[in-house]
């Protein structure tokens, strides 16, 4: 029996992007998802800038960019329309990242193309209506038993490292024995797609109204769909809610059978919680087998996709033995704090439309703190603040290097694609010099690039200016800022030991 280098139980977007940045790191990988096709019910809609540029990285944004539309802003409203917080995009606009804030998209269209995109790869292969229903792990990989749902028959398979990105219910989690809890909240929300088949004036933002006879959320999407969820009320259930005359009912507001059809409508019980760890040896969970979270934000997949750009570089650095095995516990270090401090933010937003709602049947005006976890408010999303990362205090340390035109020797172009997928060592001027041979080896060894950025502007010249060179990890997150070549020597030394410990 072959072993593969990963082996991933469930396709679904955490495992189908997962696959193809195994693909792109040179990974043998093998995924399998229970169904023979992807799953056709309304969920995810919208997709973060960061994210945007992991799919890109990933090789896979262009395959279903056509199929989006950029979000142009998003609001909380009361009851009569009346807003109450919210903000606007300009046209074109970008984020450091070089992306649109939020971009749009119908998630089984996503994950058709996320999967079509695989056949690229030799090395990597998707096998459908195939169920993982045991596995077992030693000090050299994992075994798994697969059985081929049109067959019957059972296979096994043996990788070196198992991903578990086989969602919520997570039979990879649950046989692994890691724990699951929630971070507090629960509700059920009947979620409706609609074509517009006529023509019909809807808002154009991502709209939150907060009624105290129903919370609902609309949001325009590609294609001439609109997305419609409705909070369910106490007593209300699944079946009456999911009545296409109930459906009407509550659309009639803004659409009827004469200009709109009903395209999907589910009740779903919108979670929020996380797994006690993420990593158990060689078993590591990704998205939403390791945390769910509500999607106030849009953040539910877009977490998954993070944690897949977080691990599949360091699966690669000890495939190769650029890191020893305590390299993965960073991914658990890394990513749960982070997942739980989406889930909790994305909780707070979905507890600020609750609490407009109560304000307008006579409660209290929700906290200053509450309030700023609306559309444009000053809470701040997450990034990360533990593990592999420079033990000194910097804004810029843990987040991702802002995109810019960079040059390393003759090659320019775009960091991501200059740099691609390795560590890099970025200055205004070629950062070799100043470094001790020692320091240039070690870096070499990795494969770094010594990335100059002749023209800095923007978030980079701030990063420069303050601090003269940058170290960034291959999925692009800023190891460490220095502003002196000893220093910087220290600093490489400290990524030196930690990426080649364990
Ligand atoms: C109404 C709604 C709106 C949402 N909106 C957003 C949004 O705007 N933005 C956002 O980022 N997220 C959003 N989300 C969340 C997003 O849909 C999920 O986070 C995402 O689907 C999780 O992806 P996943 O790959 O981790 O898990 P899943 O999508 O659940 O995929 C798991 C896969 O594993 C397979 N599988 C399970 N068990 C096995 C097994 N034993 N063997 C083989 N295969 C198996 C399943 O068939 C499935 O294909 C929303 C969710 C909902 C419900």
């Amino acid at each position: 029996m072959s072993t593969y280098d990963v082996a991933i139980v469930g396709a679904g977007p955490a495992g189908a992007v997962a696959a193809n940045l195994c693909g792109v790191y040179g990974l043998s990988a093998i995924a399998f998802d229970r169904e023979p096709g992807v799953y056709d019910l309304p969920r995810a809609v919208g997709m973060w800038d960061d994210v945007q540029r992991i799919l890109a990285n990933a090789r896979v944004l262009d395959a279903f960019l056509p199929d989006t539309c950029v979000q142009v802003g998003a609001e909380f409203v009361d009851a009569g329309g009346q807003r109450i917080l919210g903000i606007e995009m300009p046209a074109g606009f970008t984020t450091p990242n070089g992306y649109p804030v939020i971009r749009m998209f119908h998630q089984p269209g996503f994950e058709r193309a996320v999967r079509s995109c695989l056949s690229r790869y030799e090395h990597v292969e998707l096998r459908v209506a195939h169920e993982v229903t045991a596995i077992a792990q030693d000090h050299e990989g994992v075994s798994l038993a697969v059985r081929d749902r049109r067959s019957g028959k059972t296979a096994d398979v043996r990788a070196r490292w198992l991903l578990g990105c086989d969602g919520a219910a997570s039979f990879v989690r649950k046989s692994s024995g890691i724990g699951w809890h929630s971070l507090g909240y629960d509700r059920d929300w009947l979620v409706v797609d609609v074509r517009l088949t006529g023509d019909v004036a809807l808002s154009q933002l991502a709209t939150q109204i907060c009624d105290p006879a129903r919370p609902t959320t609309l949001m325009p999407l590609p294609h001439h769909m609109h997305r419609w969820e409705f909070q369910l009320g106490d007593g209300e259930t699944r079946e009456e809610m999911e009545d296409p005359a109930r459906v009407w009912a509550l659309l009639r507001r803004w659409v009827t059978p004469a200009d709109a059809e009903i395209v999907r409508a589910v009740v779903y019980r919108f979670h929020a919680t996380i797994a006690d760890t993420f990593r158990r040896g060689r078993v590591l969970l990704v998205g939403d087998a390791a945390h769910q979270t509500p999607p106030f934000l849009g953040q539910g997949m877009c977490s998954g996709v993070r944690d897949v750009d977080n691990l599949v570089w360091k699966i690669d650095h000890v495939r190769r033995g650029l890191a020893g095995d305590a390299l993965l516990d960073t991914y658990s270090e890394e990513r749960r704090p982070m997942a739980v401090a989406m889930v909790e933010h994305s909780v707070k937003t979905g507890k600020l439309i609750d609490a407009y709602a109560e304000m307008a049947r006579g409660g209290p005006e929700p906290s200053a703190e509450l309030r700023e976890y609306a559309y444009g408010g000053r809470a701040q999303l997450p990034h990360l603040s533990t593990g592999l990362l420079a033990p000194e205090r910097s804004q810029w340390i843990g987040r991702l290097v802002p995109q810019c035109a960079v040059a390393i020797d003759a090659a320019t172009g775009a960091f991501d694609e200059v740099v691609g997928q390795r560590w890099a060592i970025v200055a205004a001027r070629d950062p070799r010099g100043g470094m001790s041979a020692e320091t240039l080896g070690f870096w070499e060894s990795l494969g770094a690039a010594f990335v100059t950025v002749p023209e800095p502007d923007g978030p980079m010249l701030a990063l420069l200016l303050a601090h003269e060179v940058a170290v960034v990890r291959p999925d692009r997150i800023v190891y460490g800022v220095s502003t002196s070549p000893d220093r910087l020597a220290l600093l490489l030394g400290d990524a030196q030991s930690r990426a080649a410990a364990g």
